[in-house]
């Protein structure tokens, strides 16, 4: 991959499966953040997750299907491809190393409230800067962030969070680690109140997933009788 973009979004996930979620809050990022393209990152086996979850081609089809009307929108099969757990981590790296571009790591607010249980956790900010969403309904505070970094520090002494206060509602702040400095936003996104968890139970239920997952999605899911 020889991509000369400026600014690329990497957005992880088991996408088991993508929904209106992810791709709703990505396209917001991207405006918000002026990004050229983001980069949709399933993962192999989730290091954190591992029952009811649909074999990984079946998830990298169905983010295929889900993105291909975005234009700015793109599939990485890089962690599928290594055919082992995937580290985000290992990922970054990889990405930093292969192409020329600012990458910023899209996570929701609950999911970055488990970064220190990740594989090295203060690397993480050397490779991208991190844009925490304030997921519907597990929205922090900026206090609760502050308290999450200040414990984090506690743990892993090589990185540093300075707060640099607001700008248009995102707040900002600066990671300091040994021979690098990046950022760490945390930015309100648009309150949709979807799952994967959820649209699992509900097709498990016999309940109609329309509107929660793209037209094709829903269609791929009912054809290869997937989370029944
Ligand atoms: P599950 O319910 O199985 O945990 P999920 O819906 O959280 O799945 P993932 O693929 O695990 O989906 O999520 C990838 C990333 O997208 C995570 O960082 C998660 O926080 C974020 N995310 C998922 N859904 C939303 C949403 N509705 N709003 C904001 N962020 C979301």
């Amino acid at each position: 991959m020889a991509e000369e973009l400026d600014r690329l979004g990497i957005f992880g996930g088991t996408f088991n499966p993508i929904h209106m979620g992810h791709l709703v809050v990505a396209e917001e990022v991207r405006e918000r953040f002026s990004l050229d393209r983001i980069l949709f990152v399933p993962s192999y086996l989730p290091p954190h997750k591992s029952v009811d979850v649909a074999p990984a081609r079946d998830r990298l089809a169905m983010v295929r299907l889900a993105i291909k009307g975005n234009p700015f929108f793109g599939l990485s099969d890089l962690e599928v491809r290594r055919g082992t757990k995937s580290y985000t981590v290992d990922t970054l790296k990889d990405l930093a190393d292969k192409v020329k571009a600012r990458l910023y790591f899209l996570i929701g607010s609950e999911a970055f409230l488990h970064l220190h249980t990740w594989r090295e956790p203060p690397e993480l900010f050397k490779y991208a800067d991190f844009v925490v969403m304030e997921r519907a309904g597990r929205e922090v505070t900026l206090e609760e962030l502050e308290d999450y970094l200040a414990e984090f520090h506690g743990r892993f002494s090589q990185v540093e969070f300075y707060y640099h206060g607001k700008v248009e509602d995102v707040q900002i702040f600066s990671v300091q680690g040994e021979g690098f400095e990046s950022r760490l936003y945390l930015t309100p996104v648009v309150n949709i109140g979807i799952s994967s968890t959820g649209i699992r139970k509900r097709l498990r239920k016999g309940m109609s997933i329309k509107y929660r997952v793209p037209d094709e999605v829903e269609t791929f899911i009912s054809e290869r009788g997937l989370y029944r």
